[in-house]
């Protein structure tokens, strides 16, 4: 590390995206990424006159996106902001939203420790269930306003709180923040978008990255009462004005008018979760219940480094954490029909060649 570099970061551990390799072509099961394309009109928009305008700056308010989220989403415009991924808009939320330190379980979304970590915050670290379910006791027992980041449903495991849960957490401690990181709603969850319009302790974000086949256009949205996103909003001022670019604009407004294609593609999705769930059980692996766009399993017959090393090995790419009470199990994107199809042929060639 460079001399130069303020000390107070030497020991920052920074968030690890999952690999993305170039030695060979895999199936790409590591990320949570779309097997679709884009929606049709956001593949015809990208054409030479809207890489043409490029030259010109972004809308810095990102309007149009901000009445396309609005208009889906049933709220006023004035209850959006729109950021560059919501990784953006947690890292505003963490920056300047939890003043009184942040709470989060011990198995979630690894950049929430990175952001409390980069700003210094006290940080209250809640243990999940022995099965991975949480205990919403354990959350509201959860002490001097911290602000709350629940990812719902929850990464890598799937599992997701009904909204009556949630509210029940909101109404525990009024003066207590609640970021509910929805990424993975659209594949069986159920949103508490609804309950911004009634709580004020409430911020929920969503992306176009993983339900929207938007992940490299980075775009995502986060919906609260007005003076929260005011303060989001600042935030953006003061460090990118123009955080989301005009191509992605341009997608995210098209992407979110097309609710045919939306539910279409989700369907899908779910159809092809629960048909791999299915066969993974045939072949005795133990699963969460995942409403999320992934599997969470181990097996009994490997450890979850063998089975991703074995995966890997036939061209399938997983992921897999070697973190405490998790490194039995792998994560699997849940991609195209025929994506599983060879994930489960790499599978049973796997196992047999184990048991010979
Ligand atoms: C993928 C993911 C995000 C980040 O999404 P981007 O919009 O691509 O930044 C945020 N939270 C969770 C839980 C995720 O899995």
């Amino acid at each position: 590390m460079s001399r130069f570099f303020d000390s107070k970061f030497m020991s920052l551990e920074a968030y690890v995206p999952g690999e993305q390799p170039r030695d060979k072509k895999y199936i790409k099961l590591n990320t949570n990424e779309s097997p679709f394309p884009p929606c049709p009109a956001v593949l015809e928009a990208m054409n030479r006159s809207a890489a043409a305008d490029l030259r010109l700056y972004s809308d810095p308010t990102s309007l149009e996106v901000k009445r396309a989220v609005a208009d889906f989403y049933g709220v006023a415009p004035e209850c959006v902001f729109v950021s560059n991924g919501s990784d953006e808009a947690l890292n505003f939320l963490f920056m300047a939203f939890a003043e009184n330190g942040a709470a989060y379980p011990d198995i979630t979304y690894g950049f929430y420790q990175v952001f409390a970590d980069l700003y210094g915050k006290k940080t209250a670290v809640v243990p999940l269930e022995e099965d991975f379910s949480i205990d919403p006791a354990k959350l509201k027992q959860c002490t001097e306003n911290r602000t709350l980041f629940l990812a719902n449903p929850n990464a890598p495991t799937g599992i997701c709180l009904p909204p009556d849960v949630i509210e029940s957490i909101l109404l525990a401690g009024r003066d207590r923040l609640v970021v509910v990181d929805e990424a993975y709603i659209d594949f069986g969850g159920e949103s508490v978008i609804p309950l911004t319009q009634k709580y004020d302790n409430l911020a929920v974000v969503q992306t176009f990255s993983k339900s929207r086949q938007l992940a490299g256009a980075r775009l995502g949205f986060t919906i609260a009462n007005p003076a929260l996103i005011d303060g989001l909003e600042k935030i953006k001022y003061s460090t990118n004005p123009y955080n989301v670019n005009r191509l992605t604009q341009l997608c995210g407004v098209l992407a979110m008018q097309d609710r045919v294609y939306f539910d279409k593609t989700r369907a899908q999705i779910i159809e092809n979760r629960a048909y791999t769930a299915a066969e993974l059980k045939k072949r005795g692996f133990a699963m969460t219940d995942s409403r999320a766009n992934f599997l969470f399993a181990r097996s009994d017959r490997m450890s979850g480094r063998d089975y991703y090393d074995g995966l890997r090995e036939r061209g399938v790419l997983v992921r897999y954490f070697d973190k405490t009470r998790i490194y039995d199990y792998v994560r699997i994107t849940i991609g195209s029909r025929a994506e599983m199809d060879a994930l489960i042929a790499a599978t049973d060639d796997l196992l047999a060649e184990r048991e010979a």
